[in-house]
Order: structure tokens, then C-alpha cells, then sequence
């Protein structure tokens, strides 16, 4: 294949993917009614539950969608008149499973404001009182960094008997997770994130004592998980046309990420996070997010002051440096995000901190 030119990108997904990845697209036209594709899906499937070591406990499915579908999935799956969820909104993801369940009317309450650190006893208290029979959080709040807590939500729910919903878009595949250990029941997580995908691709990852209560008929047609799970799991296909070249770079980057091990991956995430964060403050840029709560993920960096021609000029300047940055969504606050989600090393990191520092010099 031509050698492609290697793009830096520090939006939060689509990242930057390997060129093992790339190569992967490019495959012999199939109809992905055959046996020979199925065994593709197959492999998919089981290198999903790996990454979290859900083998034995978990069940995975997959939906032709960006990562919203696998939320909405779970939401109008899970969930219906006769339950409660409560959710977590401290961000604009958590903001959005309220979206969702508005539009599907279903029963639920929320917790919290943008850029709130979640209140782990506010949360029980409010289980306590109310009839609540779900939780449902954002893992990594991709919106402002925020790593939330997810082991403590974990600890919550076991002692609670609430089931629990975790959007972990933006951390699974990167964070070490151990499913079994978590006893998390729903999570949802998409091809093109910390797994390194291509885009198009959504995934839903659930407890199998989640079965009995999914057999209901789902609120919604195309995202009703049960259906979709079964359907997979005897004849190995999708219910409707998955994106058939993107299922072949999906198996090529969940194999790089059991490689590479969440733990290794982790480490190198941390690790270009804190040169982009040393980088930044020595430049003089301020954060959103105190350091403790931190993801080390994405960080949301201030702009007051000191892009003086504005965001979109910051923005091109380093684009045709092949560096992508992207906006921030922070309500009353001007911010840019930058995230180490992607095929991304030190080397790269430093390009971007070099490459900024001789901007704000011009
Ligand atoms: C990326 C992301 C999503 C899904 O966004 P899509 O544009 O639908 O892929 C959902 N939740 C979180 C936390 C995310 O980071």
C-alpha cells in the first residue's frame, strides 16, 4: 500500500490508527452473509470480552453505529415504564443518556452539573430514596477529562442491587478493566476510541444474568440488544449490513490492543498526557480540571489570553502541521481539548508541545 501520510490526531476519536490497521481496510469484496466473515465477527466478539476478561461472565454484541447507538442500545434495551434510572450528568455524555432517554420517555432522574465531581454519597443517598432500579454514568467524561469513579459506582450498585450502565466510550481498551471484578452490568464502547478502530462500529459488552431481563421486547427496533445478541451469537452475522471493511480493521486493532496489553497501553497513555500537560503549563496554558481528577486521557486546556487570534487560527496553524486539536464544550468556559487517544508515542507528543511552542513565538 502507498505510504500515507501520518496525521496526529488529538480530537477524542477517530485517533490516529496503526498502519497495520490502515492495511486492514483494504480487502477482497465479500458478502458478509458468508461463513468466512462470520468467523470474523466471531473473532471480534471474543477479542472484545478479552480486553476486559469477560470471557467467562460477559456477552458482547455489536451494532453498525458511532458510539451513541450502543448507549441508546443499552438504554432502550435495559430499561422501560416499569424502571428508573438515575444518571450521572456531570459532563455533556452524561447529558446525553438523559437525551436519549427523553426522547424514548424513559423514567429517569440525573445528578449533578457540568464539570461536578461525582458525590459518591449524594449518589447513594438518592438510590436510597428513590425506586431507583439503574445507574448510569460515563466512565471517562470525554467533554471536560474527568476521570470518574468508576470502582466506587462499582462498590455502590454490588451493595445496592442496582444494575449499572457505563458508558466507557472513551477508556475501554485503554484503562485495565476486569469485568469480573467490577460486576459492571452494561457497557458500551465503540471501534474508533482507545481500541484504535476505524470509525462505524459501536459495541455493547453485558452480564449474561442480563439475558432473562432483555428478552422483553426493546423500545427501540434497530438498537434492541437482545435481538441483535441472539441473532450473532447462532447464525454469527448482524441482523442488518455491518460496515463489512471496518469490521477487518477492528479485528486487526483489538489484536494490536491484546498485544500491546490495556496495562502497557495505559502507560503509554499516561505518559503522553503528561508531556503534553508539562508541555502546556510551562507555555503558560491553565487547565480546567484540577489535577486529581485528571483522566490523563484527554485534557481540557483554558484559552483565555493566550490565543489572542482566536481557536480556529491556533487550530489551522498546527493542521497543516498535520496536527489536529479540537474544540472544547464546556458551557461558560473557553477551552480547546486535546486527548492521547490513538497509535500515538513520546515522539509525537513532543512534536505537538515543539510545534506549539513556535506558534505562540510567531
Ligand atoms: C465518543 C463518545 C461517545 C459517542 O460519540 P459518537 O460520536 O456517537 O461516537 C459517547 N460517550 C462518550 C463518553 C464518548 O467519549
Amino acid at each position: 500500500m502507498q505510504d500515507l501520510e501520518r496525521k496526529i490526531l488529538l480530537n477524542p476519536g477517530p485517533g490516529t490508527t496503526s498502519q497495520n490497521t490502515k492495511e486492514a481496510l483494504v480487502v477482497n469484496d465479500i458478502c458478509p452473509r458468508e461463513g468466512e466473515f462470520g468467523a470474523i465477527m466471531n473473532e471480534i466478539v471474543d477479542g472484545l470480552l478479552a480486553i476486559g476478561n469477560g470471557q467467562d461472565d460477559y456477552e458482547a454484541c455489536l451494532f453498525a453505529a458511532s458510539g451513541t447507538g450502543a448507549v441508546e442500545a443499552i438504554l432502550t434495551s435495559a430499561l422501560d415504564a416499569s424502571k428508573k434510572v438515575l444518571i450521572v450528568t456531570n459532563g455533556a455524555y452524561g447529558i446525553r443518556m438523559r437525551q436519549i432517554c427523553e426522547s424514548y420517555q424513559l423514567p429517569h432522574e440525573t445528578i449533578h452539573e457540568f464539570g461536578d465531581y461525582p458525590d459518591v454519597k449524594a449518589i447513594r443517598q438518592r438510590l436510597q430514596e428513590g425506586d431507583f432500579t439503574h445507574l448510569a454514568v460515563i466512565h471517562h467524561e470525554t467533554s471536560t477529562g474527568m476521570m470518574n469513579p468508576l470502582e466506587e459506582f462499582c462498590e455502590l450498585c454490588d451493595e445496592l442491587d442496582i444494575t449499572l450502565i457505563v458508558d466507557a466510550m472513551s477508556s475501554y481498551g485503554a484503562y485495565p478493566m476486569d469485568l469480573k471484578k467490577l460486576n459492571i452490568d452494561y457497557l458500551a464502547a465503540s471501534s474508533n476510541k482507545c481500541i484504535h478502530g476505524v470509525a462505524g462500529l459501536s459495541f455493547v459488552i453485558f452480564n449474561k444474568e442480563q439475558i432473562q431481563s432483555l428478552k422483553k421486547s426493546s423500545g427501540s427496533f434497530y438498537f434492541d440488544l437482545y435481538k441483535q445478541w441472539k441473532y450473532l451469537k447462532e447464525s454469527n452475522q448482524l441482523r442488518f449490513t455491518p460496515p463489512v471493511q471496518v469490521c477487518y480493521a477492528f479485528k486487526q486493532a483489538i489484536e494490536e490492543t491484546l498485544k500491546e496489553t490495556t496495562e502497557k497501553r495505559w502507560e503509554r497513555y499516561q505518559r503522553n498526557w503528561q508531556i503534553l500537560y508539562d508541555g502546556l503549563k510551562e507555555l503558560g496554558f491553565e487547565f480546567y480540571l484540577p489535577d486529581e481528577q485528571q483522566s490523563k486521557i484527554l485534557i481540557a486546556v483554558k484559552r483565555t489570553g493566550i490565543l489572542p487570534k482566536g481557536f480556529d487560527h491556533f487550530h489551522d496553524a498546527l493542521y497543516e502541521r498535520n496536527i489536529t486539536v479540537y474544540p472544547g464544550v464546556i458551557p461558560e468556559t473557553d477551552t480547546f481539548r486535546m486527548a492521547v487517544i490513538g497509535d500515538l508515542f513520546e515522539e509525537d507528543l513532543k512534536y505537538v508541545i515543539a510545534e506549539i511552542r513556535s506558534y505562540l513565538k510567531k
